[in-house]
């Protein structure tokens, strides 16, 4: 079996070298393990957090120990009744081509017919992030004016989709033009960040929607908060999902100079992290799932092939390089 590992924790942006391919003989299974032969790889923003040496809401990565993450794979040998040959099944066993696991951390893949990816995209913690952040923490209104920022990336293209079925004015942040191109084509409103300040991009979002915003879907952080904050309507709700433009900072980010918004717009701003939620993800299928089979939901992929380009897939999620979910096919 072969697995990454990282040598140290990384100052700023992570560069290549970080990442280390070992090989090994995997010993023989255990009473309660099972060994799976992985098709796809997760690679998240999430992950440079735990690359960075000290506990957020989670533990950091070990040094020089199996790196983890979301997979998909087939069950090739079990000692578990639970699983057996052939099974479809989901874990954090990434980074890795075959994962030996403890059965109990294994699921089953759900049974609505897409393709397996898409349960670590669109329909997986992703996907899940998207729907909880827009109707449970932003609580988006049927008619709200919702701005998305990366919003054409794994989380962000289906807050766009799920906002423009219930809402009104939907303008989504992006960064290259082909992203830009495929939000307009599903009726949101695209606006680039790239070469401007927060000013640029604040004028930018007024014009796309100029009554503001109920919702913002917060995604990047830095130029996007700035610009948001002033766009927004009294009593808007911002959801912190992610701030991936400060995850490779060397200085802690300074607060939006605008920060008074928040005040005079009386608007409540809330942070989440979506495990605390996983329980409604039966109720997240349930919805999104019949929707992403019949293809009233698009989903786009960034697909990289072969555990090698596993660093590369992740690092490039720090320059814009994906559109829909990254992903790595073994
Ligand atoms: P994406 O598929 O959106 O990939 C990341 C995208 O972010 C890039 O494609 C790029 O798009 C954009 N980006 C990267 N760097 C910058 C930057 N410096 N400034 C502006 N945009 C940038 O990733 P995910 O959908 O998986 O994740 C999106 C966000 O959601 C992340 O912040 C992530 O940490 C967060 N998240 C939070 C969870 C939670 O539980 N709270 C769970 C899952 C994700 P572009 O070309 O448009 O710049």
């Amino acid at each position: 079996a072969r697995y990454f590992t990282i040598n140290d924790y990384p100052q700023g942006t992570p560069q290549p070298e970080l990442f280390e391919l070992h090989s090994t003989e995997l010993p023989g299974l255990k009473d309660g393990e099972v060994r799976i032969r992985n098709t796809w790889l997760s690679v998240d923003p999430y992950m440079r957090g735990r690359m960075s040496g000290v506990t957020t809401y989670v533990e950091p990565f070990e040094l020089n120990t199996p790196l983890e993450g979301a997979a998909v794979g087939e069950v090739i040998e079990s000692r578990d009744q639970r699983f057996k040959q052939g099974d479809k099944v989901r874990h954090m066993g990434g980074w890795r081509d075959i994962a030996q696991l403890d059965a109990d951390t294994l699921e089953p893949l759900p049974s609505i017919e897409v393709p397996e990816q898409a349960y670590l995209g669109v329909l997986g913690m992703p996907g899940m992030t998207a729907w909880t952040g827009l109707n449970k923490i932003a609580e988006m209104r049927e008619g709200d004016n919702v701005l998305v920022s990366a919003a054409s990336g794994a989380v962000g293209s289906l807050a766009v989709q799920l906002a423009k079925a219930k809402g009104g004015t939907v303008v989504g942040i992006a960064g290259a033009p082909d992203k830009l191109e495929w939000l307009e084509s599903h009726g949101i409103k695209a606006v680039s960040y790239r070469g401007k300040n927060a000013q640029q991009l604040s004028d930018d979002l007024k014009q796309a929607c100029p009554d503001g915003f109920d919702v913002y879907y917060e995604n990047v952080g830095g130029d996007c908060l700035e610009a948001a904050l002033d766009n927004l309507r009294v009593g808007a709700r911002i959801a912190v999902c992610g701030l991936i433009a400060d995850y490779n900072a060397t200085k802690p980010s300074t607060a939006p100079g605008n920060l008074a918004m928040i005040l005079i717009r009386r608007v409540r701003m809330q942070g989440f992290i979506i495990f605390d939620h996983w329980s409604h993800y039966p109720q997240f299928l349930e919805e999104v799932g019949p929707k992403v089979a019949n293809g009233e939901i698009d989903y786009e992929e960034t697909i990289e092939d072969g555990l090698e380009s596993t660093p590369d897939a992740f690092l490039k999620l720090f320059e814009g390089a994906n559109k829909g979910k990254m992903l790595v096919r073994l």
